[in-house]
């Protein structure tokens, strides 16, 4: 399996660069925003609940993420792999995600961390904001929040897989080409 964890703050391309490494190898896409999204459009109450810490920039609890991974890892049994999006977002995240893939007989890959400076993330935020459509997108001081967030909470998650030997940073800046050239690079040496 190649289960790979694309890393880094919100606005660096894991989005984009999804979408090209599912084209390329037929993985899975995992985005645990992409699942809190449809949990509130479906108006669920997991979906209130986080709905409100995602408005405030904030992380939801890891409880509710893990359970929303474990549930999909359970549900694409036959799948060649995985591509985590957004997720783990801490620690505590990436140690219980290893537990989950050990108990079905497989390990991440690899994580691929997408480099890009605060300034421009909150520049291809607020032009996101204009046409996604996603509220959290469009207020700066929620963006700074984010981004805030990310660095406290998530950045430790590089130190975890730099300790597996896993880790891999990649410049986030440059033509959508060139970053998922660079990606595809890093895929092929595991
Ligand atoms: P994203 O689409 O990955 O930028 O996530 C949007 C929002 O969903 C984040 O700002 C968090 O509030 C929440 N979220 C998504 N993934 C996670 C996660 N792994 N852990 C905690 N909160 C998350």
């Amino acid at each position: 399996m190649l289960n790979l964890v694309l890393f880094g703050p919100p606005g660096a391309g894991k989005g984009t660069q999804s979408k090209n490494l599912i084209d390329k190898y037929g993985l899975i896409h995992l985005s645990t925003g992409d699942l809190l999204r449809g949990e509130i459009a479906e108006g669920t109450e997991l979906g209130l609940e986080a709905k409100k810490l995602m408005d405030e920039g904030k992380l939801v609890p890891d409880a509710v993420v893990i359970g929303m991974i474990s549930h999909k890892l359970d549900a694409n049994k036959d799948a060649k792999g995985f591509i985590f999006d957004g997720f783990p977002r801490t620690v505590a995240q990436a140690a219980a995600l290893d537990e989950l893939l050990e108990s079905k007989g497989s390990s991440i890959t690899a994580m691929v961390a997408l480099e890009v400076n605060d300034n421009e993330l909150e520049h291809r935020l607020l032009l996101r904001g204009k046409d996604s459509g996603r509220s959290d997108d469009a207020n700066p001081e929620i963006i700074r929040k984010r981004i805030k967030e990310y660095n406290d909470k998530t950045a430790p998650v590089a130190d975890f897989y730099r300790g597996q030997d896993k880790f891999n940073s990649i410049n986030g800046i440059g033509s959508i080409d060139e970053i998922f050239a660079a990606i595809s690079e890093v895929t092929e040496k595991y």
